[in-house]
């Protein structure tokens, strides 16, 4: 027995193997030729080219190198689905025939080996076969399809820049945001995690004042050295005794810089903390917590200033809406089974499509933000998943069945998203 929702999959999803070669080439071009975050220019214009002939009103240069591409079909939600485009500074190692050895410039003008080493190649090639898929049977479905690729995820520029650059108010707000990533499991699996799926990630400076003295006559000093030796080991009682135990959230001291010799008392010292949290709340409670400590312990040592203390990088936690999701998760557990859908923990990772979402500062689109398997099942098994994941320059998806996948999955998940004609 098959409902009308499955009768509408599979009428989308016939012409899977008519455009499977077509986008298998797309893939392997893209994986061919990387480009760094926010240079994305050829990729998006093959992106834009691909969404024309598909069929979709296409806007190239939004937020940089973003395209937008919708497909205005009748009444129904507005459904945007994202894919980023970005390649990172990282020497492919894969020996796939297909593989990077493209080397350019980056901003600062230094030549770097750049390839697809977080399969962003592969995240795009599903993006814009989905939208194929979904415009050659969209007597199957009613709604507003909205194509976003995204620029610059990398460096956590892409989403803001393309929301300042008017991706709510120049194009339809959507209902729902949709992506897919891929993860290190086996080929033909998805994974997701309801609430909180990726965590924030907070980069902060602490600047302490200190008076300088020679090394023999403490006495004419105010110690950096101490103060941020005090203060460094009274944050560790952050998480341990203010945070709820059970709650995710780590401080970490990742540098410390004072001084110069060995006689030489400094007059200042920094300390160089990533924080990790899931909730904005939590971050909140921390960072108020760092403020009070590295203050009290300037005061304690009488210090001739208060500590400067700097966010020097954020990017927010990714958060799945209980309802798209569910109806997502039921729509692939439906199509691909229960044994090939399965919850993982939330992540430590983190993403800028959270901006998209309930992020602070974000445009609160209700989303879902889910995993895709990629690499060769019997390979997985062999090493018992001690394989390489994202960022590392082995990472190999296993090309059919990771695209094939990930097509599926992302027409599957739009579907469960649109409206039934
Ligand atoms: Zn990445
Ligand atoms: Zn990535």
């Amino acid at each position: 027995m098959t409902t009308k929702q499955q009768s509408h999959e599979a009428v989308v999803l016939n012409n899977l193997d008519a455009i499977y070669p077509t986008i298998e080439a797309f893939y392997t071009d893209l994986h061919k030729h990387p480009e760094l975050s926010m240079h994305e220019v050829q990729t998006s214009a093959k992106v834009a080219a691909h969404l024309k002939e598909a069929g979709l009103e296409v806007t190239s240069g939004v937020g940089g190198t973003g395209i937008v591409g919708l497909l205005r079909n009748g009444s129904g939600p507005t459904v945007m689905i994202r894919g980023d485009m970005d390649a990172l500074p990282i020497e492919e190692k894969t020996g796939l025939p297909y593989a990077s050895t493209v080397k350019i410039k980056n901003d600062a003008g230094e030549l770097v080996p750049v390839g697809h080493m977080c399969g962003h190649d592969l995240h795009t090639s599903c993006l814009v076969g989905t939208a194929s898929l979904l415009a050659q049977g969209k007597q199957s479905w009613s709604g507003t399809l909205m194509i976003v690729a995204q620029p610059g995820e990398e460096t956590m520029q892409g989403a803001k820049a393309m929301l300042d650059d008017g991706l709510f108010t120049r194009f339809p707000k959507p209902d729902v945001a949709l992506a897919q990533h891929t993860m290190f499991y086996p080929a033909g699996t998805i994974t997701y995690h309801p609430g909180y799926t990726l965590a924030a990630e907070h980069n902060i400076r602490i600047r302490l004042f200190g008076v300088g003295a020679h090394g023999s006559m403490p006495q004419k000093s105010i110690d950096p050295v101490v103060m941020a030796s005090a203060i460094v080991m009274r944050l560790q009682t952050i998480i341990s005794r203010e945070i709820t135990p059970g709650e995710m959230a780590v401080v970490t001291v990742g540098a410390i810089n004072s001084g110069t010799r060995y006689n030489i008392i400094p007059d200042a010292a920094e300390l160089d903390l990533s924080i990790r949290t899931f909730k904005d709340e939590v971050f909140q409670h921390i960072y108020a917590a760092i403020t009070r400590i590295a203050r009290a312990e300037a005061e304690a040592s009488n210090a001739p200033k208060p500590p400067e203390i700097t966010i020097m990088e954020a990017s927010q936690a990714t958060y799945n809406d209980p309802k798209p999701t569910k109806q997502v998760v039921d729509a692939l557990t439906r199509y691909f089974g229960a044994d090939r859908v399965k919850e993982e923990p939330a992540m430590t990772a983190s993403e800028d499509f959270s901006l998209y979402g309930h992020a602070p500062g974000g445009a609160g689109i209700p989303s879902c933000y889910y995993f895709l398997g990629v690499t060769n099942p019997a390979l997985y098994q062999q090493k018992k998943g001690d394989v390489p994941g994202p960022h590392s320059p082995y990472y190999a998806p296993d090309r059919e069945p990771s695209l094939k996948m990930g097509l599926q999955a992302l027409t599957i998940a739009a579907l469960s998203q649109l409206s039934a004609p």
